[in-house]
This record gives structure tokens, sequence and C-alpha cells, in this order.
């Protein structure tokens, strides 16, 4: 049996025509960028999967702006490496093979949020082709921008089911002049996450896992070593120890959880999170502070129990990697979504079924 028509569009034009030409044949259509969170969101049939790798263009990077306009299938990798030579970051922290657009549509969380806050906010402006091949733009290249609805915040995570991401202006900040991870071995994450979140000045991250808590520090070396004086005090008052790694650019460098068959991503209220890590896998990792929590999973049971208890305490917990979907979360204003994706892709051709609530 053959696999889905592979389409390799290398122009906003291309796009265009490909998307009209499934329409006119109700050819089903996913969006493929990099394909590392392809799996997330439930189960799509489709006939043809519309790559967007060969949009790789920067199209207009002026530091000076701290902004970058660039077409959707750019790697991550690419567009750090224009960025750095400005000085500049998007604070991504996803897989250097990833794309932006893919990044954008997959709805990435960064663990870095509780510095440098939701990736979300940093995209400024998107241009789309929508479900009936449309061309649209919304937002705008400066900050205070919006007049009309909010198209990014609309596009992000809405895992390809409303219009085909095909460049976007994304805001950036100035690369950190010094970075430091500070790692403690520890049977109590939890607890010495939040003591060193309680008392560690404006950490990037305090990542807690199943033995260790990574703290991140990001900023002028001065201003990491009294950081790091404060995590050193906290660790002490612990009975803990901390090995310290300069200048790794990455973070966090290693992220065991994904080996797992399946990858949750649970959000909750912050003050929620510690009451689900016991069910979480054996490999989970918490951004303290954020609400976030990966949890590496080994099968739809373990999936089904985390899920239950994440929905007691009021949250959602999607599958990022690996079968599982979306799950039951609640969809607020159903009819409002129903009628989006009416409106941005009245044939439904792209990827059906794959958002939340199934259309
Ligand atoms: C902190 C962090 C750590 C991560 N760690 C890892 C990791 O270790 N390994 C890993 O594999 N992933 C990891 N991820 C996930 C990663 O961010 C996403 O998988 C990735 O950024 C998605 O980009 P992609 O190009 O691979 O998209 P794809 O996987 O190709 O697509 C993702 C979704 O977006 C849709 N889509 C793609 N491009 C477009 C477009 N142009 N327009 C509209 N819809 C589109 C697709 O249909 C699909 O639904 C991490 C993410 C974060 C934030």
């Amino acid at each position: 049996m053959s696999g889905p028509e592979l389409l390799h569009p290398a122009s906003k034009g291309d796009v265009v025509e490909a998307v009209r030409g499934a329409a006119a044949d109700r050819r089903r259509l996913l969006v493929a960028g990099g394909r590392r969170h392809i799996d997330k969101g439930n189960p799509a049939e489709i006939d043809a999967e519309l790559w967007t790798t060969q949009l790789d263009a920067i199209v207009a990077y002026e530091p000076a702006e701290m902004v970058a306009v660039v077409e959707a299938g750019v790697r991550l990798a690419e567009l750090d490496a224009a960025l750095a030579e400005g000085g500049q970051e998007w604070p991504h922290d996803a897989p250097p093979d990833a794309t932006v657009g893919g990044t954008i549509a997959a709805g990435a969380l960064s663990p870095r949020m509780l510095r440098h806050g939701h990736l979300r906010d940093t995209v400024l402006e998107v241009e789309l082709v929508t479900g009936d091949g449309r061309f649209v733009r919304g937002g705008g290249r400066t900050v205070k921008n919006v007049t009309g609805y909010d198209l990014p915040r609309v596009l992000y995570g809405s895992l390809g089911t409303l219009g085909v991401l095909v460049q976007v202006a994304l805001k950036l900040r100035p690369l950190p002049k010094a970075r430091r991870t500070v790692i403690a071995e520890t049977v109590e994450p939890i607890a010495l996450g939040t003591a060193l979140l309680d008392g560690v000045p404006l950490p990037v991250s305090v990542l807690a896992e199943p033995a260790r808590v990574r703290v991140r520090l990001e900023g002028w070396p001065g201003e990491l070593d009294e950081q790091t004086a404060r995590v050193r005090e906290v660790l002490a008052s612990s009975g803990a120890d901390g090995n310290v790694i300069d200048g790794d650019p990455s973070f966090p460098s290693e992220r065991p959880w994904n080996e797992a068959p399946i990858v949750a991503e649970v959000a909750v209220a912050p003050s929620r999170v510690p009451e689900l890590v016991p069910g979480a896998g054996t490999v989970w990792a918490a951004p303290l502070g954020t609400g976030l929590l990966w949890a590496g999973l080994q099968d739809a049971e373990e999936l089904a129990a985390l899920r239950e208890r994440v929905a007691a305490a009021g949250g959602i917990a999607p599958v990022v990697r690996g079968p599982g979907g979306l799950g039951e979360g609640p969809v607020a204003a159903p009819q409002v979504h129903r009628r989006l994706k009416n409106a941005f892709d009245p044939q439904a051709i792209l990827a059906p079924g794959r958002g939340w609530g199934g259309w």
C-alpha cells in the first residue's frame, strides 16, 4: 500500500496552489515541519503531507529592531546561528532540527518560561494559507500592534488544523552574557526545588526530576555569582551539594523523559504539580513555578491513570510523543472553536479530527 502523497512547496505561492488543489479534490492534508511533534494531537486520517522545509528563508533580521521575520520552514539551528551573530535569541529550547512554524503550531512551552515568559507572546505576526487557499496576514511587526483579533495567538498550538503558517515575525531577546547550570542530586526533588525557587533571585528555571534538581541561571557574570551563592546556601541548608556547569548553551542538556514510549505534557496550576508527581512515571521533569510537568509513561494504562488525577486537579495532559492524543480536556466555548475551524478550513481538509473537540 502506498503512503500519503508528499508535497514540497518551495514558495508561499506554491503553498497556496497546493492547498487550493487539495481543497478542490477534498484531499486531507497534514502539515509537516521537522516532525519532532508530529504525534501531538488526536489521530487524523490524511491523504497527503505538505512539507514546509523548503520555505527556509530568513526574510529580514535587523538586530536593532529585535525582530526577525522568517519563513515557517526555517530550522531552529539555522535561526539560532543567525540570531547569535546579532547577539540575540528566540528563547524556544526546542530541538535544532524542528522548524519555526512547527514549534509555533505545536504550541511549544519552554522550561525557561519562568523567567522568559510564554513563547506564544513572542510571535508578533503570522502569514498563513487557510484550508481553502486564502493568503492571510495577522498581527504586526511592532510589539503593540493588534487591531482586530489576535491571529498569532489563534494559530499558536493550532496543530496545523486552521492554516499552513508560511512566515512569522518573532520578538527576540538579547543573548545572556553568561549561562550556568547547577545540578544537585537529591531524594526530595520537589522539596529542594521549591526551596530553591523561594530562595534564589530570578532563576531562569528550577527543573525538578526524579533524583535531581537542575537550576538554570542566565545573565551577567556577577549576577550569576550572586545567584550561585544563594543556590549554595539553600543546598547547604538542605544537606545537598551542587555541581556547577558553566557556559552550556542549551537547557536542559539532557531530556531522559523523552525516551519513554509515551510523553504527556501536563499543565495545571503550579501549586498542584507536587501531588501529580507520584504517578507521572519513572522519568519526569517539572519546571517548578510554571505548572508544567513532562511525564514519561510506559503504556496507555499509566496515561489513563495520570489523566484522571490531572483532571481532578483541574488540568490537562495532552500526549506530545507516542499514542494518546489530546485527552478529554474541557473545550471552552466549543461552538466558537467549531466556527473558527469552519471559517479557516471550510472543507475540513487540514488534519481533520486532530484538534481539541475532534475537529
Ligand atoms: C523545551 C522543549 C523541549 C523539547 N524537547 C524535545 C525533544 O527533546 N525532542 C523532540 O523531538 N521534541 C522536543 N520538543 C518538541 C518540539 O518543540 C516540537 O516538537 C517542535 O518544535 C515542533 O517543530 P517541528 O518542526 O518538528 O513540527 P512538526 O512535528 O513537524 O509539527 C508539529 C505540529 O505542527 C503542525 N505544523 C508544522 N508546521 C506547520 C506550519 N508551518 N503551519 C501549520 N502547522 C504546522 C503539524 O501538523 C503538527 O501538528 C521540545 C519542545 C520544547 C519547548
